[in-house]
């Protein structure tokens, strides 16, 4: 569930706060989906490092230790990285907890336990999948529309689909896929090889500018706080049976691979059997 907007909201607000700490200690509190490529135990291996940085890219964090260690968090669904006072008890859903100076600590949690964290030499970033595979950062420098045009031409298939998977634009999941379709006003299972002209100029101009004016949006909500999930200012995801913000028609549900898409039938007109 975090896409890009939580994650860059997330960053902005951790990497302030943990830049220059030195990881005292680390504790596994549940087994913990890692993918190690280094090779040794991360809790033994992990401390004393400083913590060099923090990065974003696509649905990704990015942590960069001392010594040339990277430490990639992949939330998935569920996965959060939050900075709480070590004294504070732990969630049912904690898994990691790192030890920071000043009686802080580090923890990563993942109730639905989907996530990866990737610990691996900040050489070999580049070889994760996840990482490899990305497209342009949907949050970064849009691409022109004649780039974006011919960017889309690769693509088949569903348009939502296109959006998740990451390779068009990165940072874009199930949620936000539904706020740009909706802003663009496209049927979200149209296929892409299909759009018109007019398709597609919506659809440039909504999958940067929803996901930018979200960013805006979480800040205003969160100030210098804690960035935590927070989706009531969403348009159509996660409010089926709402009115739809633009024409008052209930947003509707549909449940295809095991995630839910919701649209409004009447600002996004379309057929499953296009
Ligand atoms: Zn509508």
């Amino acid at each position: 569930m975090p896409e890009a907007p939580d994650l860059y909201v997330l960053r902005e607000y951790l990497e302030p706060r943990i830049k220059g700490e030195v990881i005292e200690s680390a504790r596994e509190l549940r087994p913990l989906v890692v993918r190690n490529l280094i090779g040794e135990p991360l809790v033994e291996h992990v401390r004393g490092r400083k913590i060099e940085g923090l990065d974003r890219k696509g649905k990704l964090l990015l942590m960069s230790l001392s010594g040339g260690i990277s430490m990639v968090v992949s939330p998935m669904l569920t996965g959060d990285l939050s900075l709480v006072e070590a004294s504070k008890k732990p969630l049912k859903s904690t898994i990691l907890t790192m030890n920071l100076g000043g009686g802080m600590q580090l923890r990563y949690s993942d109730a639905k336990r989907m996530g990866q964290i990737y610990y691996v030499g900040s050489d070999n970033v580049g070889e994760i999948t996840r990482v490899a595979d990305q497209g342009p950062d949907v949050l970064d420098d849009p691409l022109s529309l004649a780039d974006f045009r011919l960017a889309l031409k690769r693509f088949r298939g569903e348009v939502k689909g296109v959006l998740t998977r990451g390779e068009l634009v990165a940072g874009i999941g199930n949620a936000y896929a539904d706020e740009v379709l909706w802003a663009a006003g496209i049927f979200p299972f149209r296929k892409v090889s299909r759009f018109t002209v007019d398709d597609v100029n919506r659809l440039h101009e909504a999958v940067y500018s929803v996901p930018s004016q979200a960013v805006a949006t979480l800040r205003e909500i969160f100030g210098q706080r804690h960035p935590r999930k927070d989706r009531k200012f969403r348009s159509v995801h996660g409010k089926p049976g709402s009115d739809c913000p633009r024409c008052g028609s209930t947003i509707s549900s549909v449940k295809s691979r095991q995630r839910d898409t919701n649209f409004c039938r009447k600002c996004q007109p379309g057929s499953m059997f296009d």
